[in-house]
């Protein structure tokens, strides 16, 4: 009998691994456990599809069944993992009846494995507010969450986004883009957690001046309802409460690993499962990929700084899917491994394009930080110099940050907007990580630091970049390069 596969999770790096385990070893039976009615379909997209009402959710469809089952996969939805018995080897869950996921088990399965991919995903944190009734709450994660939600848009003027982060953002935008009213809660002093704080506060100008309704360092804390729709009262203000039809929970994900609790796998703090560069657990017969897992992070660590990161993106499931099939079909010989990340993030929203790479000092540090000196006005740029205050002896172990204000096009050309760019590197002359909030288009200009930072390169590099010019996309000095030379003065000084 030929060996099998088990896959848990018919995503982006589920199906990457199931169909490089097929293409390393066509032979191989491979097996797709899937919890919910979908197979490989675009999350990513979910928001964009949500703001087009001529759109069918299926449009987000990447392969068809047919195309799986003929690439020579066996595809079987509705068929959630319950518990992984490693002593056995085996997989044990329920046989869904019906479409929807959470339906009645119609019969429990058991399932042999000689190798494992886990590729389950990350799920929505749940959000619970006493009062408020199921069918009021929705999230947007799967295409039944989209199905769900979009047929209720046309009936309603106002909507309460639960969370500011990349998604809550996303959302917000194309609930505004359907001419809804937009009410933004979230426990955090400013949207974007994890961004810097000097862009965190552009972004959040940037909502209000669109007409967002924002409630930083608010929680939901309990709904009644009223003539509008529901009334909630705020957790954190004093007596504030926000009106709106419907909630959508943005309030962020966390690995879907609660299954994997007892199996003796190793899970982190956060539920991840901590994998090695060829995307390997422990035992030689288990691989994972995906949001549910976390790996060393690119960039080294400062002692303070957490050596591993959790890098939830598309791109890192589908590559990391691919080294987890292959190497999950043939264990040893031509192993494959998946380069370390420095976890890059773009999003757009409210006309503002905003991104992320690398390593930036949380923003607690910003307390930590001097005053600027002074911009040099021959730049035509406003330049702004941060570096750390030293705490302890050893300054050069600690990171040096500039921020950064430029024009998005170049000299005296109208219709100007503004790009804010923070750049880090080590006190050796490092690049650590980058961020920017730009309006209109540029926000991509983030991959430049991404691919250095993949290369190893120092500020001095970036500094030396040959970037393109033309006046309608930029100015002459790229603020990549202003705030690379900046930096490097900084470092030196
Ligand atoms: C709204 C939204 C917007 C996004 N935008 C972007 C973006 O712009 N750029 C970007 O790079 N990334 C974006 N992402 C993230 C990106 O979609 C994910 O990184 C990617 O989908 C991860 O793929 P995955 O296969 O690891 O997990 P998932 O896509 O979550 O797939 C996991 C699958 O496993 C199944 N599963 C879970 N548990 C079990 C179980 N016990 N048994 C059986 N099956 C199970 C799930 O049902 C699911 O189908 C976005 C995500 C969302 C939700």
């Amino acid at each position: 009998m030929s060996e099998r596969v088990l896959i848990i999770g018919a995503n982006a790096a589920g199906l990457a691994a199931a169909l490089a385990a097929r293409r390393r070893r066509p032979e191989l039976r491979v097996t797709v456990l899937e919890a919910g009615g979908d197979a490989s379909w675009g999350a990513c997209g979910l928001p964009y599809n949500l703001e087009d009402p001529s759109r069918p959710p299926e449009d987000l469809r990447v392969r068809s069944l047919r195309h799986l089952r003929e690439a020579g996969l066996e595809v079987l939805l509705h068929h959630p993992v319950r518990e992984v018995d490693l002593r056995r080897g085996c997989l044990r869950g329920e046989r869904l009846q019906g479409a929807i996921q959470g339906g009645a088990a119609a019969a429990t399965f058991e399932l042999a494995f000689d190798r494992l991919v886990i590729a389950s995903g990350a799920e929505l944190r749940p959000l619970a507010v006493p009062g408020l009734p199921d069918h009021v709450l929705v999230g947007l994660k799967t295409l039944d969450d989209l199905r769900r939600l979009k047929p209720l848009l046309p009936g309603l003027r106002r909507v309460i986004v639960a969370g500011a982060g990349p998604v809550g953002l996303e959302v917000a935008d194309a609930l505004a883009n359907r001419g809804l009213a937009v009410v933004l809660v979230d426990p955090a002093e400013l949207p974007l957690v994890g961004f810097p704080r000097e862009l965190r506060e552009r972004v959040a100008g940037g909502l209000r001046a669109r007409g967002v309704e924002l409630h930083f360092a608010r929680r939901l804390l309990r709904a009644q309802a009223c003539a509008a729709g529901w009334r909630f009262e705020l957790e954190g203000g004093s007596g504030d409460f926000v009106e709106g039809q419907l909630v959508v929970n943005c309030s962020g994900h966390r690995p879907a690993t609660g299954f994997l609790r007892g199996s003796g796998l190793p899970l982190d703090g956060g539920g991840a499962l901590p994998v090695d560069e060829g995307m390997g657990l422990p035992g030689g017969r288990i691989w994972a990929a995906g949001d549910c897992v976390i790996r060393e992070a690119l960039v080294p660590p400062l002692p303070d700084e957490p050596a591993r990161l959790w890098n939830p993106q598309a791109l890192e499931a589908v590559r990391g899917g691919r080294v987890a099939g292959w190497n999950a079909a043939a264990p040893g010989g031509d192993a494959r491994r998946l380069p370390l990340s420095p976890g890059t993030q773009i999003l757009r929203a409210f006309g503002l394009e905003i991104a992320r790479t690398g390593r930036l000092r949380p923003e607690a540090e910003s307390s930590l930080m001097q005053a600027p000196p002074p911009a040099d006005p021959g730049r035509g740029l406003l330049g702004a110099a941060l570096r750390p205050r030293p705490r302890v002896a050893g300054l050069e172990a600690l990171p040096a940050r500039v921020v950064v204000r430029s024009s998005t096009r170049g000299h005296a050309l109208p219709d100007a907007g503004t790009v804010s760019l923070v750049l880090e590197g080590s006190g050796t002359g490092r690049l650590r990580g980058a961020a920017l909030v730009t309006a209109g288009s540029g926000g991509l200009r983030i991959n430049t630091v991404a691919a250095l930072l993949q290369l190893g390169a120092g500020v001095a590099d970036l500094a030396a970049l040959d970037l393109a010019y033309t006046p309608p996309l930029g100015p002459l000095r790229d603020p990549l390069l202003v705030a690379a030379g900046e930096l490097q003065r900084l470092i030196s000084s």
